[in-house]
């Protein structure tokens, strides 16, 4: 028998929600981090709609955002020359507290159950690890760098150096590399990594400024981009005391300089940190270019809802068009593949929430008409947890389309109709992946 059932590579955001969900639903899991603790370096800041229903599934949606950015701070964008001169461009952006009241009133499944919310990486990690800590099935190891693995067919054989410089083998029956861009794990199994990179080079610095954010004249927000020769770039942190900028400059005393430049007024302040990166964006025609970047990181809305596994063995294929995926615009669907919308019940319950978290399919039965025995039959008859939830709803009936939907655990659709198909044994080993 191997040591654990799963063995996560990496504890960035992705390794430690991967390890709360899989503890959450029992699964044991090791997950090894060559770091030894969280670092206070200021990477993501913004966990996006679909990561926020995730953790309300998983029931930590409050502590995430107890911990990020209050939820009336404003999300605008502002394109300027500094912080005391008149923008060239001010993109609202609503904050958390007036986007839930949009959801609230909502009715048509056009909106996330959940806003986004801004948490920089530095806080979310720390919050993950704890909570991941709390979880019995979950064996959080920190200064553990996985080193090489061997697949042995049926398990896989991590080998593991210590920071103290000893070293380990670790068996598990599977390991998931969630070890970054630079992935040791992806690079063993011979994955390329896609897209071009290192178009431009940045430096970026972390400074602490308690009274800045208040003191903003043109006006609160997440982000400035300065329209400079430097295509310098401030980002409010979600303490709103640490900011970070971004500038093409030579070196870490100039990105001193530069904050200086850019909040043009005298605060009292420290760069905490500083470091080159490199970015992949070509830098000319700075104004366009962080308009439309900004409109893609905040308004890819599409991508965030309307995602869908496409040409799946494990989702029913649907005969006909399937519907257009728009990255920028969310049209609610229920086309095999897709995430199940929001949708809000005549209880003002959602239907996200009476579906709940664990590792059970279900089939979703919006008006109890036909007879669902064989289906049932057939999705028992696998070994899987299942179960049937009735919600007699003309609303989301309406919205989705259908009177049957057969859900995944992770509330993806994998078959829709009214009836239920000729060959329910058919859709059972598809759902399961037999
Ligand atoms: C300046 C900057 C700003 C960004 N802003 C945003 C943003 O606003 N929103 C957003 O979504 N993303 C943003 N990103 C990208 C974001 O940081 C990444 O998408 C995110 O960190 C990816 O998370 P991850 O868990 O996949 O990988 P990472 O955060 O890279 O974590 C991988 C972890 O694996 C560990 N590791 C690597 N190799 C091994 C090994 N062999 N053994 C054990 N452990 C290993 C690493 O130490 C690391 O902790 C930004 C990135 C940068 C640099």
């Amino acid at each position: 028998m191997a040591d654990t059932q799963v063995l996560i590579v990496g504890a960035g955001p992705v390794g430690l929600t991967l390890a709360v969900d899989l503890g959450k639903r029992g699964i044991r899991c090791v997950l090894l981090e060559t770091k030894e603790a969280p670092a206070f370096l200021p990477k993501m800041e913004r966990c996006n709609a679909r990561t926020m229903e995730l953790y309300r599934r998983m029931g930590i949606v409050g502590r995430v955002r107890a911990a990020g950015l209050p939820p009336d701070v404003p999300m605008d964008v502002f394109i300027v020359f500094s912080l005391v001169e008149p923008p060239l461009l001010q993109l609202p952006y609503p904050s958390v507290a007036q986007a839930q009241a949009e959801i609230a009133a909502t009715a048509d499944a056009s909106q996330p159950l959940e806003p986004y919310q801004l948490i920089s990486q530095y806080t979310l990690e720390p919050l993950l690890k704890s909570i991941a800590e709390e979880l019995p099935a979950v064996a959080v190891r920190y200064g553990h760098e996985l080193t090489a693995f061997t697949d042995n067919g049926n398990s896989v054989t991590a080998h593991v150096r210590r920071s103290d410089g000893t070293t380990a083998d670790i068996s598990a029956d599977y390991l998931v590399g969630c070890d970054g861009g630079t992935s040791a794990v992806r690079k063993q199994l011979g994955i390329k990594l896609q897209g071009d990179g290192n178009i431009g080079q940045f430096r970026q610095a972390l400074y602490r400024c308690d009274d800045l954010f208040e003191r903003i004249p043109i006006g609160k927000g997440r982000h400035y981009h300065v329209a400079d020769a430097q295509s310098s770039f401030l980002i409010t942190q979600d303490s709103t005391k640490h900011f970070t900028l971004h500038a093409t400059v030579d070196s870490d005393d100039e990105m001193k300089t530069m904050f200086e430049k850019v909040v043009a007024m005298p605060v009292a302040y420290e760069m905490l940190s500083c470091a080159p990166w490199k970015q992949n964006l070509p830098r000319e025609k700075l104004i366009a270019m962080a308009d439309v970047e900004q409109r893609k990181s905040n308004e890819m809305i599409g991508a965030e809802l309307g995602y869908r596994y496409a040409g799946s063995p494990l989702i029913w294929p649907e005969p006909g068009e399937a519907p257009e995926h728009d990255f920028m615009t969310y049209r609610p669907s229920t086309w095999p593949g897709a995430r199940l919308p929001h949708v809000w019940l005549a209880d003002r319950t959602a239907v996200q929430d009476r579906i709940g978290y664990g590792d059970h399919y279900t089939l979703l039965r919006l008006r109890a008409r036909a007879d669902t025995s064989g289906l049932e039959a057939a999705m028992r008859s696998t070994g899987a947890p299942f179960r049937v939830l009735d919600l007699d709803d003309a609303h989301a009936r309406d919205i989705y389309g259908h009177d049957l939907m057969l859900l995944r655990p992770d509330m993806h659709v994998v078959w829709r109709g009214n009836v239920p198909p000729d060959d329910t044994a058919r859709l059972a080993r598809m759902a399961m992946g037999h």
